[in-house]
This record gives C-alpha cells, structure tokens and sequence, in this order.
C-alpha cells in the first residue's frame, strides 16, 4: 500500500469533476428553495449513538459500515453515514422543537465502510431535505415533487422509476411482521447468512436484501399493502392521486423498505438504468418514530436523500468557471505595470488571468490552450506609450487602447465590449 493514494473509496474532486458535483448540488439546493427548504449543516461527526440508537442494531450501516472510533478523550465518534440522524439531533437539542415546522435542506459528505464500486464508495456526498412536523399525506407529496423536480433539472428524471410502498403505521407493520416472519421461517435454511440474522432481529429488513437467492425467495412472500388497516391505506391513496394530480409518475413496488429501521409510511426510490447494480440515486421515506428514539418528542418527519457521485455519472459535463480575460508580458521593465493592471481590473469586476512565468509566445499559446478569449499585453514598448494592445484570440482581431492608471475606464469598456461581442 502506497500512502501517496487516496485511501481505498476515497477520491479528489479535480476542478473538471468539481464543476459537475457543484452543479448538482446547485441544482439540489435550488430546488429544494423553491419549496422553502433552507440550507444547513450538521457536524460531520457525532456520538455514536447518534446513529446506534435510530439505525437500530440490526441495521448494515451499523453492523459493518460504520467508521467509528474513540477520540483522546474516550468520546465514541462516528463520522456520519447519513444525515438525517443528525438533523433530527440537531433540531432536539437546538430546542427547535417549539417553530416546527421546520424544513432543512443539506450537502456534505457521508462515510461508509463498504466495498468499493462503481457507484459505491466510502466517502461520497449527499444532498438532501427533512420536512419536520407535519405528517400528512400532501407533505409527503410535496417532499417527492421536490426530489422529481430537482432531477428534472438536471436532465435525469427522464431516465428514472419512481419506486413507491407503504409500510403503514404501527398497527400495520406489526400484522405485516408476523405474516412475513411466519413465511420466511419455512425458507430459513435456504436464506443468506445475513438474513438469517435479520430473521432474528429484524425480519422487514430482509425485503432490502440484494442476494439473489433471498430475492427469489421473497417473490412469494406476503406483500406489505395486503396488512395496510384501513387509516394506512386511506393515506396511501391521498398520496399517489396528488402525485398523479401533478403528473409524477411512480409504480408501486411492495418489496421497496428503506435501509432503516425507523421508517413508516411512505418510502420511495428514484432509480435509474443507466448505473448498473448502483441504479438509486434518490430514496427517502418516512420517520416518524426517529425523534423519540433519539430522546426527543415525537415529531413527524420525512426526507430524502441524493448520492452526488452516482448523479454527476449521469449529468453532461460543464468547465469549470476560469478567466475569459488574460494580462500578459514578457517583459521585465513592464512587469510592475502589468501586475497592477491585473489588480485595476479585477477591482473592476473583470476576472484575470496572469501567467508570471515564461516567454510571451509561449504565454499565449497557453491563453489559447485554456480558452482565454482576450489577451491584454503590455510590454515595455506599449508602457513608453502609455498604451496596450488588446488582442481577441477568437478572431484574431487586434487594436490599441489607452492605459492611464488614474482612469482605466476607457480600457475596461472595451474589454467589456469584446466579452459581450458574439
Ligand atoms: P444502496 O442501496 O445503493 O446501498 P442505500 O439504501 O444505502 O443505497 P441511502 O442510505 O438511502 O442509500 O442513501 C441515499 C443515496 O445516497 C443512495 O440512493 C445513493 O445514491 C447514495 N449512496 C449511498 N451509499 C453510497 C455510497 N457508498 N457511495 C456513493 N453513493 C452512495
Ligand atoms: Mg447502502
């Protein structure tokens, strides 16, 4: 092991790649803005049982994906595996519980240990939103527009199913427990060993299985809108006619439970082809039960959750922002003048571009090379006139302007018409 890499999952946002990850997290947050969601962020690590204690202990994140570990003063930390954890936390015990409700949105960096993969890493970024205190059907309405119109607006949506169940309330997923339990208790011999776990701790979360033998297993399996009472169902119902009210398109799909443990309700999926086994880029679902079991009050919530890796795979590329503009000399008496023009200019609002090193020929092939469209040179000749040339790399075309460091107005309006100029 080389300790010159990145740790294994890990990877640099170059610029190139950086341009395409800001645009999706631009995208997010304007969004989810439209929907009065607004921007916050938790600590990228928290106690332990931050997470331990909602995800529940049965949960992968925490059986195998966690990075935890003991600070020098024996605190047990955990950088954060997702995010809304930690907003909840963050909303106990800012005593946010009094304004609700209280509508956040996020972006950050969330830590799993998982096995590497297209798609999969151990640090990757998350955008997404909490809707905290309502528990009606319109919010969670409202919550899933919001994701559709942010992958909308990076072109993806098309290319998406929404994946929609409900896992009812308490009542309901109590009868769906047992009538699952008793079904998978037949199979126990053939299920994978995780899922034999599961049968112990957790039988609902073998339905999240991805081994394939389990998957065929559950083909037969009762299905979770069969136990929905009749309050459940009710719900169901508000929530999938103002999605189609709206024209969100969805298809019901009854072995869809999130990840974790404290889900209820409504839990949907935005998943794609064009990923491979990687294929969800936006799942989210219903927590009602989350406060409380943090220690908190009960509070209704909903949200999703983006992976910006696996969205930025599929958004077309974008430059990252760099200067139209480029100052440029070769020569030593000018190069005083030169830095202090780049100054005047960027005082001006012009962003430039200032190569310090090398022969002017070699400075602007680099201007070329970098798509600088304006290359404003002064050298020592120009500076004994009090004059520099402006040349416009996209046509060639070359003429003189005045420099007078006590007013560059005059410089500064033709460089602000040969930026405007097609
Ligand atoms: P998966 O089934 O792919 O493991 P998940 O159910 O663990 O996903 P969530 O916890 O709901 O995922 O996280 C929301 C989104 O974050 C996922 O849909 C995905 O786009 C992204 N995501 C989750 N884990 C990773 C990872 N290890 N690397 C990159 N993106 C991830
Ligand atoms: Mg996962």
């Amino acid at each position: 092991m080389s300790r010159l890499q990145p740790v294994r999952g890990t990877s640099d946002l170059l610029p190139e790649n950086m341009a395409n990850h800001n645009l999706v997290i631009n995208a997010a947050r304007k969004a989810s803005a439209c929907y009065g969601f607004q921007e916050m962020a938790t600590p990228i690590f928290e106690f332990l049982e931050v997470f331990s204690r909602p995800l529940g202990a049965s949960s992968d994140i925490v059986t195998k994906e966690n990075y935890s570990f003991e600070d020098r003063g024996g605190e047990m930390l955990t950088l954060r595996p997702e995010n809304t954890a930690g907003v909840v936390r963050a909303m106990i015990s800012g005593g946010l519980t009094q304004s609700l409700p209280l509508k956040y949105f996020y972006a950050g960096p969330m830590f799993r240990y998982e096995r590497p993969q297209k798609g999969r890493m151990r640090q990757f970024h998350q955008v997404g939103i909490e809707y905290l205190g309502p528990d009606d059907a319109l919010s969670d309405a409202e919550t899933i527009a919001c994701g559709a119109r942010f992958l909308d607006s990076i072109g993806v949506l098309g290319d998406c199913d929404l994946h929609l169940n409900s896992l009812g309330d308490a009542e309901s997923r109590a009868l769906y427990r047992d009538a699952l339990l008793e079904y998978l208790k037949k199979f126990s011999g053939d299920l994978s060993d995780d899922s034999k776990m599961r049968l112990l701790v957790n039988p609902l979360r073998i339905l999240d299985s991805k081994d394939s033998g389990d998957r065929n297993i559950l083909q037969n399996a009762p299905k979770f809108p069969d136990y929905l009472n009749g309050v459940s169902q009710i719900r169901f119902e508000n929530l999938t006619s103002a999605l189609d009210r709206v024209g969100v398109a969805w298809f019901f799909n009854p072995l869809l439970v999130r990840g974790l443990d404290y889900y209820c309700h409504t839990a949907f999926e935005f998943v794609t082809n064009s990923l491979g086994a990687q294929g969800t880029v936006l799942g989210g679902g219903r927590y009602d039960g989350l406060s409380e079991m943090l220690g908190g009050p009960p509070v209704a919530g909903i949200g999703w959750a983006a992976g910006v890796e696996r969205l930025t795979m599929l958004v077309e590329g974008v430059l990252p922002n760099s200067p139209k503009v480029a100052v440029v000399t070769a020569d030593d008496a000018a190069q005083q003048a030169a830095f202090h023009l780049a100054e005047q200019l960027r005082d001006a609002g012009i962003d430039i571009d200032f190569p310090t090193n090398g022969a002017m020929r070699k400075k602007l092939k680099k201007a070329d090379k970098a798509n600088i469209h304006l290359v404003i040179i002064l050298g020592s000749d120009e500076l004994s006139k009090n004059t520099v040339l402006l040349r416009n790399l996209s046509n060639g075309s070359q003429e003189e302007i005045a420099l007078d460091f006590a007013d560059n107005g005059g410089l500064v309006a033709a460089i602000a018409k040969s930026l405007l100029a097609p």
